[in-house]
């Protein structure tokens, strides 16, 4: 069976929460796996607004410290102590985040019931963070005013399922058919070559999600983006303020697409919308005019990789 793979998305708003929108924040949920990417200030509520179960998070992923991104956390991480949490968490992020949640906890007295580890993020080149059986996390540079990452997850290859009529056809040795759901042909002691390709279903497609937080414009960000599936990537200015964008190493939706374009992504997300914006449509049709499979994140919407 496949597991499910989808993003919801519990804020996409840029710099002030306005029109109903809130600071980035987004679940992953592979299989029963629950990930977050950036903890936005009103997490907590726009989770329980959604029926999302907080305490399934065991990894939380920070792109970087601008405070629409973590001012969540310290809140989060206290809600786990007052419920009395004992599994375990690990928090991914960059250089100082750990002395920030070391400091805030110190001098409000807070000692957690439940261990909390901090593995520090580096923004240069590909990084592998977290292996699962079923998936793995890398984090990979974006160009932002402070040291930022982006986020990949990638889905593992799995085990071939094996053809039923295969199976009732002729007796295949218990050995070949672990040989052969790994991938490789196998070989019985009389010579009888088993081949993959005969006794197993072809593997499906493996999905890739990309999350793009903070960033000025950069096709070489193309590079991070093989066979990704579905890309969120900032898209915090209209076209005709692409100055302003520059300089506050944002971008503007138009740019979001090119992006997709040069990375072959299969669907853009847009999200990280600036607040001088109530209607946003005009922000899609500026990034369908460059990349056609281009959607606007909705709060509260998942959606499938
Ligand atoms: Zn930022």
């Amino acid at each position: 069976m496949i597991p499910d793979f989808e993003v919801t998305i519990l804020g996409n708003t840029s710099s002030i929460p306005v029109h109903g929108r809130h600071h980035t924040a987004q679940l992953v949920r592979f299989g029963q796996d629950f990930l977050l990417l950036d903890c936005g200030e009103a997490m907590q509520l726009q989770a329980r607004a959604f029926k999302v179960k907080v305490s399934k998070i065991n990894h939380i992923f920070i792109s970087h410290l601008h405070g629409d991104h973590y001012y969540g956390l310290i809140g989060l991480l206290s809600s786990y102590s007052l419920a009395k949490r004992t599994t375990p968490l690990t928090i991914f992020g960059p250089r100082g985040l750990d002395e920030i949640i070391t400091t805030n906890f110190r001098y409000s007295n807070t000692k957690l019931p439940y261990p909390l580890h901090f593995v520090e993020t580096c923004d240069d080149g590909l990084n592998l963070l977290l292996e699962d059986k079923l998936y793995k996390v890398y984090s990979f540079p974006l160009n932002h005013r402070i040291p930022t990452t982006g986020f990949l997850i990638r889905e593992k290859q799995g085990l071939r399922s094996m053809i039923k009529e295969k199976l009732q056809e002729s007796k295949v040795p218990l050995a070949a058919i672990q040989t052969l759901r790994s991938g490789r042909d196998f070989t019985d002691q009389n010579g009888k070559i088993y081949k993959v390709k005969e006794y197993t279903h072809p593997l499906p497609a493996l999905r890739t999600y990309a999350y793009c937080s903070d960033t000025i414009f950069n096709p070489e960000l193309k590079q991070y983006l093989k066979n990704v599936d579905l890309l969120y990537h900032e898209s915090t200015f209209m076209d005709d303020n692409a100055e302003r964008a520059a300089t506050t190493f944002h971008c503007t939706a138009k740019q979001a697409a090119e992006v997709a374009k040069v990375g072959k992504v299969k669907k853009l997300l847009l999200g990280h919308f600036s607040s001088r914006y109530l209607h946003l449509e005009p922000l899609l049709d500026e990034a369908k005019s460059v990349f056609p499979n281009s959607i606007l994140s909705e709060e509260g919407q998942s959606y499938s990789i």
